[in-house]
């Protein structure tokens, strides 16, 4: 799947905010936890709104759970992140903080990207009862 909102035809169509929802496999080269992989597509929840110059912002959050092993005990493990999305997209050359698109098409894979590399934990637990607890603080 395509990740991208293609606001030309958003604008024809007079829908210039709703949201859309996109899942995609996330990369597990980003996971820097050995032995780490993800154990589910990514969901990105998004609420897109078009701007009067163009200018469109992003919010929402992405969703994912990671499986391997527990960074504390070696048990198997899984757990579910999320993390925010929050972004602004410019038709043009713009601050360097934002996002860019031409064409008329805003291109998220980048933006999804980011904010997934942002919510990935650096290490993965087993929860909550993880006998490596006991006797550790970390
Ligand atoms: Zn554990």
């Amino acid at each position: 799947m395509k990740l991208t909102i293609d606001v030309r035809k958003l604008n024809a169509q007079k829908k210039y905010a709703g949201d859309v929802t996109f899942e995609f496999v996330g990369d597990n080269s980003l996971i820097e936890i050995p032995y780490v992989t993800f154990s589910s597509p990514v969901t990105a929840r998004l609420h897109y709104e078009i701007l009067e110059d163009d200018s469109v912002e992003i919010t929402g959050s992405v969703t994912f759970s990671l499986k391997g092993l527990c960074s504390r005990c070696l048990q198997e493990a899984e757990q579910t992140f999320s993390g925010e999305v929050d972004a602004y997209f410019v038709p043009r050359d713009g601050e360097s903080e934002d996002y860019r698109y031409f064409g008329g098409v805003i291109d998220l894979d980048d933006c999804l990207g980011d904010a997934v590399m942002l919510a990935l934990p650096g290490r993965l637990v087993c929860g909550e009862n993880c006998i490596a607890l006991e006797w550790s603080e970390q």
